[in-house]
């Protein structure tokens, strides 16, 4: 049942956050789908441009629209996740998502508002809700890699005229945290001070996460096991931080990255502890169960869990 995700916000805000987990597959599909029906707990689906081309973009509606036929209690959203003008009024023509993200983060603060704000005009008149973007965040994700020294902390003093000037529905926020499997490699973590201070000048604004995996060590280690060569000791954003976080105003926490490592772990352990196999089906199977579970934990920890009841 797709809920919109202004009514997941007002919710949610300051007592728990909204998984926004990126699909490419049929598999994380399902697996996200069964674990959000399992769980009772509410959830965005999110797609950005590269997830689109490679699957098509009707085929990935087609398999949500089919998910949630399958998994008919589950409560959701869809949102295109950094999209440029053109992808965001595709996205709002199609009449499929209820959200969209902008992404001119990367532009001067008045070109991103005027960007952001051409996206907004055509999104509201159809009910769409608008993400947009202040600040740099580091890292690789996708077609977005940004070097250290690009990435730019969003400065608090600007965020409220970016909101009255672009009337968007949401911020994504650059903290501190990155986006890919390399986070934090200097050991920041995530800068609360300036998060505190965007909620003050915010007041019940919903606040976004981009970058927000665990990236769990013992998964790295166990691809690096079995033939992987992923750099270790990268950590991600800890359990303490995303629970602060949530109660600072974040209501939306992007998940990607794990859900890569894992399948990269259920892959690489199947093909390496049985050479003789190759059916896609098995290894498939074993992604979507270890991505329920993965997900189960998630909803946990962002005390989602059961939450999914207060949207009937
Ligand atoms: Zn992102």
């Amino acid at each position: 049942m797709i809920i919109s995700p202004k009514e997941f916000y007002e919710k949610c805000y300051g007592n728990y956050a909204i998984a926004a987990v990126n699909v490419f597959t049929m598999e994380q599909i399902h697996g996200l789908f069964r674990a959000g029906e399992k769980a009772n707990a509410p959830f965005l689906v999110q797609m950005t441009p590269v997830a689109r081309n490679y699957a098509h973009p009707d085929m990935l509606l087609a398999m949500i629209e089919a998910a949630s036929k399958i998994y008919h209690k589950a409560k959701y959203a869809i949102h295109l996740d950094h999209g440029t003008e053109s992808h965001a009024f595709d996205a709002i023509d199609s009449g499929k998502y209820n959200s969209v993200m902008i992404d001119a983060s990367h532009d001067d603060f008045q070109q991103n508002v005027r960007r952001t704000k051409l996206v907004v005009d055509k999104a509201h008149k159809y009910n769409v809700f608008v993400e947009a973007e202040l600040g740099v965040l580091s890292g690789v994700e996708d077609d977005i890699s940004i070097d250290e020294k690009s990435a730019k902390y969003t400065q608090p003093n600007e965020v409220e005229q970016f909101v009255e000037s672009t009337n968007c529905d949401s911020l994504a926020v650059a903290v501190g945290t990155s986006h890919g499997a390399y986070k934090f490699s200097g050991g920041q973590g995530i800068q609360f001070n300036i998060l505190e201070e965007i909620q003050q000048r915010l007041p019940n604004f919903p606040i976004v996460l981009h970058g927000g995996s665990a990236v769990n060590q013992e998964d790295v280690n166990r691809i690096n096991a079995c033939g992987g060569a992923l750099s270790q000791g990268a950590s991600g954003v800890s359990p303490n931080e995303i629970k602060k976080a949530i109660s600072h105003g974040v209501c939306k926490i992007n998940i990607a990255t794990d859900t890569r490592i894992l399948w990269a772990r259920v892959n690489r352990e199947f093909f390496w502890n049985t050479p003789e196999l190759f059916d896609p089906i098995i290894p498939g199977k074993e992604y979507m169960d270890a991505y329920e579970q993965f997900m189960l934990e998630k909803f946990d920890l962002l005390r989602a869990t059961g939450k999914a009841a207060q949207f009937i």
